[in-house]
């Protein structure tokens, strides 16, 4: 890692595997900005966690990343904070809707959903890129992209529109990726799986989990630590040469 202490920002850091990879990059020497957008308890009392040893530095911002204003302000922060230190960023900050089928989806939920998955996702990457690219007087860095195994399977009579959220994110970590590599940003993505997270409960489809476990092909689902492995790697100088990839992290599914 050098003598310079990486600096990523993770959106959604409050639960799950945004949480998880908070405590992995600590453990593995980042300071951190941790984003949320409603649970300040939960968020803060990670950051307290993760300053505990005295090493890290851990900033704790709110920020809906569908909100500009409140993005432009979060990634202000950090400049005011931290001038010209941000290196990492993690687009992790997602959400479902209640599962459905495709006529029954109103404009008011696709815009939400675009809006924190897609929107968030455009809105961070561009703030990053703005700091971190050599175009701009920056140091590089590295960008990774929370999409889904949604994106190739579809989600077909629970949320299409989720799916083609994250295919979204497939397509721009592709493009970003090849338009920033040679500006010394490495963009990359990871496709989850079906992941025991919170999240389950917003779609309203926890109760089939168990059920879905015996369809992944190693019978189980994934934890929130078994994918920020892959996110700490897409970031890390180990992954030098990894470039626009999409790593699927989802027990075969
Ligand atoms: P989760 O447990 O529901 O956590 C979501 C996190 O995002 C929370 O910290 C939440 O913070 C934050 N968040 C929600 N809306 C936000 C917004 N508008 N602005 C900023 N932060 C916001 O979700 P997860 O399961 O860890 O999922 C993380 C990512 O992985 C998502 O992009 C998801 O689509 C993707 N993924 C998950 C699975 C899975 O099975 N779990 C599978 C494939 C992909 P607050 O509570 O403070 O709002």
């Amino acid at each position: 890692m050098g003598g310079v202490v990486p600096l990523t920002l993770i959106t959604g850091a409050s639960r799950g595997i945004g949480a998880a990879t908070a405590r992995l990059l600590a453990a593995q020497g980042h300071d951190l900005v941790l984003n949320y957008a409603r649970d300040r308890a939960t968020a803060e009392a990670l950051a307290d966690e993760l300053r505990a040893d005295g090493q890290r530095r851990v900033w704790c911002i709110q920020a809906d990343v569908a909100n500009e204003a409140q993005v432009l302000a979060m990634f202000a922060r950090i400049d005011a904070e931290a001038a010209g230190r941000l290196s990492g960023l993690v687009n992790n900050a997602g959400i479902v809707a209640p599962a459905a089928r495709l006529e029954a989806m109103d404009m008011a939920r696709w815009q939400h959903l675009f809006g924190v998955n897609v929107m968030g996702t455009l809105l961070c990457c561009r703030e990053a890129a703005r700091r971190m690219s050599t175009r701009h007087g920056g140091a590089g860095g590295a960008i990774v992209n929370l999409s889904s195994r949604a994106a190739q399977l579809g989600s077909p009579g629970v949320y299409v529109d989720y799916a083609a959220s994250k295919g979204a994110i497939d397509s721009l970590t592709v493009g970003l990726a090849r338009e920033l590599i040679e500006e010394g940003i490495r963009v990359n993505g990871v496709r989850p799986g079906i992941i025991a997270t919170e999240i389950h409960a917003d779609s309203g489809t926890a109760g089939a989990l168990a059920a879905a476990a015996a369809g992944i092909p190693i019978r189980r689902l994934g934890r929130a630590e078994e994918v920020a492995e892959a996110i700490a790697w897409l970031l890390s100088e180990a992954a030098s040469y990894t470039v626009g990839a999409v790593l699927d992290v989802s027990g075969g599914r």
